[in-house]
Protein backbone atom coordinates (compact mmCIF):
# COMPACT_ATOMS: atom_id res chain seq x y z
CA UNK A 1 0.00 0.00 0.00
CA UNK A 2 1.27 3.51 -0.63
CA UNK A 3 2.79 4.66 2.53
CA UNK A 4 1.29 7.97 2.23
CA UNK A 5 -2.49 6.32 2.48
CA UNK A 6 -0.97 3.57 5.45
CA UNK A 7 -0.36 6.56 7.29
CA UNK A 8 -3.24 8.63 6.50
CA UNK A 9 -5.47 5.94 8.27
CA UNK A 10 -3.79 6.47 10.99
CA UNK A 11 -5.01 4.66 14.58
CA UNK A 12 -7.19 2.58 12.52
CA UNK A 13 -4.10 1.03 11.48
CA UNK A 14 -2.51 0.48 14.80
CA UNK A 15 -4.97 -1.93 14.98
CA UNK A 16 -4.98 -4.07 12.46
CA UNK A 17 -2.63 -5.69 10.19
CA UNK A 18 -1.55 -4.50 6.83
CA UNK A 19 -3.38 -7.33 5.11
CA UNK A 20 -6.89 -6.60 7.12
CA UNK A 21 -5.83 -2.77 6.38
CA UNK A 22 -5.40 -3.67 2.26
CA UNK A 23 -8.69 -5.71 2.24
CA UNK A 24 -10.68 -2.93 4.35
CA UNK A 25 -9.49 -0.09 2.05
CA UNK A 26 -10.22 -2.41 -1.39
CA UNK A 27 -13.52 -3.09 0.46
CA UNK A 28 -14.50 0.77 0.63
CA UNK A 29 -13.18 1.32 -3.10
CA UNK A 30 -15.93 -1.22 -4.25
CA UNK A 31 -18.26 -0.02 -1.84
CA UNK A 32 -18.27 3.62 -4.27
CA UNK A 33 -18.10 1.38 -7.73
CA UNK A 34 -21.53 -0.64 -6.38
CA UNK A 35 -22.90 2.99 -5.76
CA UNK A 36 -21.95 4.22 -9.03
CA UNK A 37 -20.42 7.52 -7.70
CA UNK A 38 -17.77 7.20 -10.65
CA UNK A 39 -19.64 7.99 -13.20
CA UNK A 40 -21.60 10.88 -11.29
CA UNK A 41 -18.55 12.77 -10.99
CA UNK A 42 -17.05 11.73 -14.22
CA UNK A 43 -19.84 13.18 -16.07
CA UNK A 44 -19.21 16.34 -13.98
CA UNK A 45 -15.32 16.78 -14.10
CA UNK A 46 -15.49 19.50 -17.13
CA UNK A 47 -17.40 21.68 -15.26
CA UNK A 48 -15.66 21.66 -11.80
CA UNK A 49 -12.14 20.14 -12.47
CA UNK A 50 -10.28 21.09 -9.62
CA UNK A 51 -10.65 19.44 -5.92
CA UNK A 52 -9.62 20.63 -2.95
CA UNK A 53 -6.05 18.99 -2.03
CA UNK A 54 -6.80 18.57 1.53
CA UNK A 55 -9.86 19.87 3.85
CA UNK A 56 -9.62 21.88 6.54
CA UNK A 57 -8.19 20.45 9.33
CA UNK A 58 -10.61 19.81 12.10
CA UNK A 59 -9.67 20.11 15.84
CA UNK A 60 -9.71 17.32 18.56
CA UNK A 61 -13.18 17.85 20.42
CA UNK A 62 -14.85 16.37 23.09
CA UNK A 63 -18.78 15.63 23.68
CA UNK A 64 -20.69 15.21 26.05
CA UNK A 65 -23.59 12.21 24.96
CA UNK A 66 -27.13 12.35 26.90
CA UNK A 67 -25.52 9.28 28.80
CA UNK A 68 -22.97 10.98 30.20
CA UNK A 69 -20.23 9.31 28.05
CA UNK A 70 -17.23 11.34 27.42
CA UNK A 71 -17.42 10.77 22.87
CA UNK A 72 -14.04 12.14 21.87
CA UNK A 73 -13.17 13.11 18.01
CA UNK A 74 -9.58 13.02 18.12
CA UNK A 75 -7.06 14.25 15.88
CA UNK A 76 -6.63 11.02 14.06
CA UNK A 77 -9.68 10.81 12.79
CA UNK A 78 -9.61 14.36 11.52
CA UNK A 79 -6.41 13.51 9.60
CA UNK A 80 -8.14 10.95 8.31
CA UNK A 81 -11.00 13.01 6.83
CA UNK A 82 -8.60 15.16 5.49
CA UNK A 83 -6.41 12.93 3.54
CA UNK A 84 -10.21 12.12 1.85
CA UNK A 85 -8.77 8.41 3.20
CA UNK A 86 -12.51 6.65 4.38
CA UNK A 87 -12.58 6.64 7.97
CA UNK A 88 -15.69 7.45 9.36
CA UNK A 89 -15.84 6.91 12.99
CA UNK A 90 -18.67 6.90 15.43
CA UNK A 91 -16.84 7.32 18.69
CA UNK A 92 -18.70 5.26 21.41
CA UNK A 93 -17.61 4.24 24.70
CA UNK A 94 -17.98 0.87 24.81
CA UNK A 95 -19.13 -0.30 28.01
CA UNK A 96 -20.29 1.02 31.95
CA UNK A 97 -16.75 0.20 32.95
CA UNK A 98 -15.11 2.83 30.97
CA UNK A 99 -17.05 5.52 31.88
CA UNK A 100 -14.33 6.79 34.46
CA UNK A 101 -11.17 6.36 31.94
CA UNK A 102 -10.77 7.62 28.44
CA UNK A 103 -13.36 6.70 25.79
CA UNK A 104 -12.70 4.36 22.89
CA UNK A 105 -13.16 4.45 19.63
CA UNK A 106 -14.95 2.01 17.46
CA UNK A 107 -15.23 2.13 14.02
CA UNK A 108 -18.61 2.64 12.09
CA UNK A 109 -20.49 0.22 11.33
CA UNK A 110 -19.95 0.49 7.73
CA UNK A 111 -18.05 3.14 5.54
CA UNK A 112 -19.39 6.42 5.01
CA UNK A 113 -20.92 7.45 1.90
CA UNK A 114 -19.38 10.84 1.19
CA UNK A 115 -15.82 9.57 2.44
CA UNK A 116 -14.57 9.25 -0.71
CA UNK A 117 -16.17 12.31 -2.54
CA UNK A 118 -13.83 14.97 -3.10
CA UNK A 119 -14.54 18.55 -1.93
CA UNK A 120 -15.38 20.69 -4.58
CA UNK A 121 -13.06 23.97 -4.84
CA UNK A 122 -15.00 27.14 -4.87
CA UNK A 123 -18.20 25.38 -5.56
CA UNK A 124 -21.10 27.86 -4.49
CA UNK A 125 -25.10 27.18 -3.97
CA UNK A 126 -26.07 28.87 -7.53
CA UNK A 127 -23.24 26.48 -9.03
CA UNK A 128 -25.04 23.25 -6.96
CA UNK A 129 -28.42 24.46 -8.65
CA UNK A 130 -27.33 24.81 -11.69
CA UNK A 131 -25.40 21.21 -12.36
CA UNK A 132 -28.84 19.71 -11.15
CA UNK A 133 -30.34 21.93 -13.65
CA UNK A 134 -33.83 20.26 -15.13
CA UNK A 135 -32.46 16.64 -13.36
CA UNK A 136 -33.60 13.78 -14.81
CA UNK A 137 -30.97 11.18 -13.07
CA UNK A 138 -33.73 9.32 -10.85
CA UNK A 139 -37.03 7.88 -11.54
CA UNK A 140 -38.52 10.62 -9.03
CA UNK A 141 -38.37 13.41 -11.66
CA UNK A 142 -41.45 11.77 -13.51
CA UNK A 143 -43.96 12.56 -10.88
CA UNK A 144 -42.69 16.12 -9.23
CA UNK A 145 -43.50 19.22 -9.84
CA UNK A 146 -40.61 21.36 -8.82
CA UNK A 147 -37.36 20.53 -7.58
CA UNK A 148 -36.71 21.53 -4.12
CA UNK A 149 -33.36 22.42 -3.90
CA UNK A 150 -33.61 24.05 -0.28
CA UNK A 151 -33.59 27.38 1.45
CA UNK A 152 -31.99 29.93 3.95
CA UNK A 153 -29.06 31.15 5.18
CA UNK A 154 -25.76 30.21 3.09
CA UNK A 155 -23.87 31.20 5.92
CA UNK A 156 -25.94 29.31 8.58
CA UNK A 157 -24.45 28.09 11.46
CA UNK A 158 -26.84 25.18 11.96
CA UNK A 159 -28.46 23.39 9.10
CA UNK A 160 -31.61 21.06 8.84
CA UNK A 161 -32.08 18.28 6.18
CA UNK A 162 -35.15 16.22 5.83
CA UNK A 163 -35.91 13.33 3.81
CA UNK A 164 -37.43 14.49 0.76
CA UNK A 165 -40.12 16.85 0.22
CA UNK A 166 -44.10 16.43 0.37
CA UNK A 167 -47.05 17.51 -1.47
CA UNK A 168 -46.93 21.40 -0.27
CA UNK A 169 -43.10 21.42 -1.18
CA UNK A 170 -43.19 19.90 -4.41
CA UNK A 171 -46.15 22.46 -5.62
CA UNK A 172 -43.97 25.31 -4.00
CA UNK A 173 -40.83 24.62 -4.31
CA UNK A 174 -39.86 25.29 -0.98
CA UNK A 175 -38.63 22.60 1.86
CA UNK A 176 -40.74 22.34 5.40
CA UNK A 177 -44.24 24.52 4.26
CA UNK A 178 -46.70 22.10 4.94
CA UNK A 179 -47.66 21.65 8.86
CA UNK A 180 -44.41 19.72 9.24
CA UNK A 181 -42.93 22.61 7.83
CA UNK A 182 -44.76 25.20 10.06
CA UNK A 183 -43.88 22.91 13.11
CA UNK A 184 -40.20 22.78 12.08
CA UNK A 185 -40.46 26.68 12.42
CA UNK A 186 -41.86 26.59 15.51
CA UNK A 187 -39.02 24.63 16.89
CA UNK A 188 -36.49 27.03 14.94
CA UNK A 189 -37.93 29.55 16.92
CA UNK A 190 -38.02 28.11 20.34
CA UNK A 191 -34.15 27.94 19.42
CA UNK A 192 -34.13 31.62 19.68
CA UNK A 193 -33.51 31.44 15.87
CA UNK A 194 -35.60 32.70 12.87
CA UNK A 195 -36.14 30.19 9.85
CA UNK A 196 -33.89 32.48 7.32
CA UNK A 197 -30.87 31.98 10.11
CA UNK A 198 -30.54 28.62 9.68
CA UNK A 199 -30.40 26.27 6.11
CA UNK A 200 -33.25 23.44 5.19
CA UNK A 201 -32.50 20.67 2.90
CA UNK A 202 -33.37 17.28 2.29
CA UNK A 203 -31.51 14.04 1.01
CA UNK A 204 -33.63 14.10 -2.60
CA UNK A 205 -34.51 17.15 -4.18
CA UNK A 206 -38.09 15.59 -5.88
CA UNK A 207 -41.30 14.19 -4.48
CA UNK A 208 -41.52 10.65 -3.97
CA UNK A 209 -44.69 9.30 -4.99
CA UNK A 210 -47.09 8.86 -2.16
CA UNK A 211 -44.79 10.22 0.14
CA UNK A 212 -42.90 7.63 0.61
CA UNK A 213 -39.47 6.83 1.53
CA UNK A 214 -36.69 7.75 -0.82
CA UNK A 215 -35.18 4.44 -2.43
CA UNK A 216 -31.72 3.41 -2.59
CA UNK A 217 -31.32 4.31 -5.98
CA UNK A 218 -32.45 7.99 -5.80
CA UNK A 219 -30.39 8.58 -2.62
CA UNK A 220 -27.67 7.46 -4.96
CA UNK A 221 -28.26 9.85 -7.58
CA UNK A 222 -29.34 12.96 -5.32
CA UNK A 223 -27.18 13.23 -2.31
CA UNK A 224 -23.98 14.29 -3.82
CA UNK A 225 -25.82 17.50 -4.31
CA UNK A 226 -27.20 17.29 -0.47
CA UNK A 227 -22.96 16.70 -0.01
CA UNK A 228 -21.85 19.89 -2.01
CA UNK A 229 -24.65 21.55 0.03
CA UNK A 230 -23.13 20.61 3.29
CA UNK A 231 -19.62 20.82 2.01
CA UNK A 232 -20.09 24.65 0.53
CA UNK A 233 -22.04 25.85 3.54
CA UNK A 234 -20.09 24.74 6.07
CA UNK A 235 -22.37 24.39 9.37
CA UNK A 236 -21.00 23.96 12.57
CA UNK A 237 -23.92 21.52 13.51
CA UNK A 238 -26.06 19.92 11.05
CA UNK A 239 -28.97 18.31 12.59
CA UNK A 240 -30.63 15.42 11.07
CA UNK A 241 -34.84 15.17 10.69
CA UNK A 242 -35.93 11.45 10.57
CA UNK A 243 -34.15 8.47 10.10
CA UNK A 244 -33.46 8.59 6.43
CA UNK A 245 -31.44 11.29 6.61
CA UNK A 246 -29.26 10.11 9.80
CA UNK A 247 -29.06 6.55 7.88
CA UNK A 248 -27.58 8.22 4.86
CA UNK A 249 -25.04 11.14 6.03
CA UNK A 250 -24.22 8.43 9.00
CA UNK A 251 -24.65 5.57 6.33
CA UNK A 252 -26.03 3.30 8.84
CA UNK A 253 -29.12 1.35 8.79
CA UNK A 254 -29.66 1.82 12.80
CA UNK A 255 -33.47 2.84 13.33
CA UNK A 256 -33.63 7.13 14.55
CA UNK A 257 -35.26 6.03 18.05
CA UNK A 258 -31.16 4.46 18.56
CA UNK A 259 -29.84 7.17 16.97
CA UNK A 260 -31.42 10.42 18.45
CA UNK A 261 -30.05 12.90 20.75
CA UNK A 262 -26.31 11.11 20.52
CA UNK A 263 -23.46 13.25 18.84
CA UNK A 264 -22.07 12.47 15.54
CA UNK A 265 -19.00 13.30 14.03
CA UNK A 266 -19.87 13.56 10.01
CA UNK A 267 -17.00 14.71 8.50
CA UNK A 268 -15.58 17.01 10.65
CA UNK A 269 -18.87 18.51 11.37
CA UNK A 270 -21.24 17.34 14.83
CA UNK A 271 -24.35 15.61 13.60
CA UNK A 272 -27.52 15.55 15.70
CA UNK A 273 -30.38 13.22 14.66
CA UNK A 274 -33.59 13.77 15.97
CA UNK A 275 -37.00 12.61 14.95
CA UNK A 276 -38.83 14.58 11.96
CA UNK A 277 -41.93 17.19 12.39
CA UNK A 278 -44.25 15.00 10.78
CA UNK A 279 -43.46 11.87 13.40
CA UNK A 280 -44.08 14.85 15.86
CA UNK A 281 -47.55 15.53 14.18
CA UNK A 282 -48.38 11.90 14.62
CA UNK A 283 -46.82 11.77 17.85
CA UNK A 284 -46.91 14.57 19.96
CA UNK A 285 -45.45 12.67 23.00
CA UNK A 286 -42.30 12.82 21.68
CA UNK A 287 -41.78 16.41 21.52
CA UNK A 288 -39.85 16.59 24.54
CA UNK A 289 -37.60 14.62 23.37
CA UNK A 290 -36.90 16.62 20.51
CA UNK A 291 -36.59 19.38 22.12
CA UNK A 292 -33.43 17.63 24.52
CA UNK A 293 -31.75 17.39 21.26
CA UNK A 294 -32.10 20.63 19.99
CA UNK A 295 -31.20 21.66 23.63
CA UNK A 296 -28.06 20.15 23.11
CA UNK A 297 -27.42 22.02 19.43
CA UNK A 298 -28.56 25.26 21.30
CA UNK A 299 -25.66 24.69 23.89
CA UNK A 300 -23.18 23.66 21.32
CA UNK A 301 -24.15 26.93 19.30
CA UNK A 302 -24.58 29.20 22.11
CA UNK A 303 -27.82 29.78 21.80
CA UNK A 304 -30.68 30.86 24.22
CA UNK A 305 -34.17 29.62 24.51
CA UNK A 306 -36.72 32.12 23.12
CA UNK A 307 -38.32 34.16 25.86
CA UNK A 308 -42.28 33.12 25.86
S1 LIG B 1 -34.45 13.45 -6.79
FE1 LIG B 1 -32.47 14.39 -7.22
S2 LIG B 1 -31.42 12.96 -8.63
FE2 LIG B 1 -33.62 12.46 -8.64
S3 LIG B 1 -34.46 13.63 -10.37
FE3 LIG B 1 -34.74 14.88 -8.52
S4 LIG B 1 -32.92 16.23 -8.43
FE4 LIG B 1 -32.47 14.54 -9.87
Amino acid sequence: MDPAKRASLGARSEVRDDGQLEEQVKDWLRYGEDLGLGPFYRDRAPLHAIAESAAAPVATQTLATSSGISTAFPAAMAAAAASRAPASSINVAASASQKSTASIILPASAPSLFESIERIAGDTLPRIREDIGDCTRCKLHKGRTKIVFGTGNPNADLMFVGEGPGRDEDLSGEPFVGRAGKLLTDMIKAMGLQREDVYIANVVKCRPPENRLPEKDEITMCSPYLMRQIDTIKPKVICTLGSCSAQTLLQTAQGISKLRGEWFDFRGTKLMPTYHPAYLLRNPAAKPEVWRDLQKVMAVLGLQPKKR
